[in-house]
Order: structure tokens, then C-alpha cells, then sequence
């Protein structure tokens, strides 16, 4: 079934067309070809790391879009869309000084990309990315009220109501990993707060959590601490570890906090979760559910679910950022 989109906000496109999604990182620019079913029918891959000038960083990309529709016998595409960090919707650019990027100046992608490609191209941040990925190609098909919380190197959010992506004035909205769950911790944020989501429900926050609890108890005998990854975490946690299992439960409480909090704001249908530590499934699941309904206002009860992307892992922003172009 077509989802069906609010006029005043999505672009009406044929969904029988394909689309360009664009994943930039600090490391690796993904350029995928989708189809309107959400499959990445082909990937090309350039080394963001590379480039210091963003000039033939944009004609690098035009050449293998262009290269990706004559592979696929195409002439034509419904646009582009790249989820990028530092992303200005409303210029089009990516900001001046992004870390993780050494070009850094500020790179005017959507007009130099469009007007070489003769395509509409859209710019915006992973966390619009996500939400509207999931509303094209994902779980949220149909859903006019929901949010996507992505668990990663940080936490972010995208928040879809009444049929609408929110932007906010600075365009700055779904900031969650920084709303302040605990305001006595000790945690110290990158964003020079104390107590944020994202120290409790990033991969580092879940990383610093299971260190913490090992260090109060009896260390497992190959434990090192140095190297332990998310990952680990996670894997550990699915095959039953009793310290890792509780350290997902102690994450799940963080999370559950701030999900209810943002429940009482913009009241969604479904929080979709995506994102490294949701492998851990149901040792993350289970206690967040139950979490979740201890510290939600009683007027939202059994009315909020609590599910996982339905995006496929790999190519989560990829598809995104093609899902980007219906945005206006
Ligand atoms: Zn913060």
C-alpha cells in the first residue's frame, strides 16, 4: 500500500520512481540507488576522509550518481536526498567547521549538486533522515504521529505529528540525547551538560554503564575494559550475561525516562528504535517497555508502542536519505 501523504508537506511524486539516497560520514560518502520498495539496488562509495576542498567533492559525487543511472540503463530519477551532519534544510548546505569533515568550508551541496545533475536535491540531518525513512520505506508507513530514536555513536530523534516532520525555529528539533534525564549525575556530556540521554543510551554511555557495574562487583574473568565495544556489550547480553543483561536494564531505565517525557509532548503513535545497540533486542526491549509504561502519564497508557526499525539495518541511512526528497 502508497503512504499516504499530508499536501501541504510532501512533494507528490510518482513512487514507481527511484531516488538517490546519500549517507555522508566523516569517513565514507554512500551514494545508493533505492527503489520505491526501499531496497539499495547499487551502492558507490567515495572516502569523505579524502577531501580537503569540497569542490571535486561535489563533482566526485555528480560523477557517481551519474555513473549509478547509466549502470542501471536510467535516465532520470525522482531526486536526490543526503543526510548529512551540520545539515541546514533550509539553505542547503552543509555548515562551515563541521567536525569530522576536513573540507571545512561551507559546502553549498544542493545548488551546485542540482544545478550539475539537473535534479532536485535535498539536504538534512540523519535524525529527519531516519523519521522520514521509516515513514517511506519502513514501519511508519501510514503513521501521521511518531518518533525515531537513533542509538549510535550519540542519540538522536526525528519527530513526525499531525503528518509532519517538526523542523523547530533553528531547525534544531529532536535534540533528545541531550534533554536531561538525570540532573545529579556525574556524566559529563560533549554538549558541556551533565546527566544527558546520550550518556546513558549511546554506545559509549552503554559501554561506561556495564564498566561501572563490573567495577562494583566481581570482574568477569576476560574482562577488559579498554577495549570493550557496544558491540560486545550487546552480544554478551543476547547470550545471557548477568552484567551485561543488567546493563541494559540500567539503560533502558535512562531511555525509558526521556521516551516519556517525549510522549507528553508530542503524544506519538509508535517510538521506532534503530541503531548498533537494538541488536540487543529484547535484553534492551523488554525492560524499556516496562520502564517506559512505569513512567508514562497515565493518559498515554497501552496507546504508545515501543518497536524496532523495520528498516534494513545496513542501509538504514542510506534510505533515509533518499526518503528525504518528499520532504519540503
Ligand atoms: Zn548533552
Amino acid at each position: 500500500m502508497q503512504p499516504i501523504f499530508p499536501i501541504t508537506h510532501i512533494i507528490t511524486l510518482d513512487m514507481n520512481n527511484l531516488a538517490i539516497g546519500i549517507d555522508i560520514g566523516g569517513t565514507n560518502t554512500d551514494i545508493g540507488l533505492v527503489n520505491p520498495d526501499g531496497k539499495v539496488l547499487q551502492h558507490k562509495i567515495l572516502k569523505t576522509w579524502d577531501y580537503v576542498d569540497h569542490r571535486p567533492y561535489i563533482l566526485d559525487i555528480a560523477e557517481a550518481i551519474t555513473a549509478l543511472l547509466r549502470e542501471n540503463g536510467l535516465t532520470e530519477v525522482a531526486g536526490v536526498g543526503i543526510g548529512a551532519p551540520n545539515a541546514h534544510f533550509d539553505t542547503g548546505c552543509i555548515g562551515a567547521n563541521t567536525a569530522n569533515l576536513r573540507m571545512k568550508e561551507e559546502i553549498p551541496l544542493c545548488e551546485k549538486l542540482g544545478a550539475m545533475l539537473g535534479l532536485p536535491v535535498t539536504l538534512s540531518n540523519d535524525a529527519d533522515a531516519a523519521a522520514l525513512g521509516e515513514h517511506i520505506y519502513g514501519g511508519a508507513k501510514l503513521m501521521q504521529h511518531f518518533v525515531t530514536i537513533t542509538l549510535g555513536t550519540g542519540v538522536g530523534s526525528g519527530i513526525f505529528v499531525d503528518g509532519r516532520l517538526i523542523h523547530g525555529h533553528s531547525c534544531m528539533a529532536g535534540e533528545l540525547g541531550h534533554a536531561i534525564v538525570d540532573p545529579h549525575s556525574d556524566r559529563l556530556c560533549s554538549c558541556g551538560r551533565k546527566g544527558c540521554l546520550e550518556m546513558y543510551a549511546s554506545a559509549r554511555g552503554i559501554c561506561q554503564t556495564y564498566k561501572e557495574l563490573a567495577a562494583k562487583g566481581d570482574l568477569p574473568d576476560n574482562f577488559n575494559g579498554s577495549e570493550l565495544t557496544c558491540k560486545d556489550v550487546g552480544e554478551m547480553a543476547v547470550a545471557g550475561d548477568a552484567l551485561a543483561l543488567k546493563t541494559y536494564e540500567v539503560t533502558a531505565y535512562w531511555l525509558a525516562i526521556g521516551m516519556a517525557n517525549a510522549a507528553s509532548f508530542c503524544s506519538p503513535e509508535t517510538f521506532f528504535l534503530m541503531g548498533g545497540p537494538t541488536r540487543a533486542g529484547e535484553a534492551l526491549l523488554q525492560p524499556l517497555r516496562r520502564y517506559f509504561a512505569e513512567n508514562l502519564l497515565y493518559i498515554y497508557k497501552d496507546r504508545i508502542s515501543i518497536q524496532l526499525s523495520e528498516l534494513q539495518a545496513n542501509d538504514v541511512a542510506v534510505l533515509g536519505a533518499a526518503a528525504l526528497i518528499h520532504l519540503k
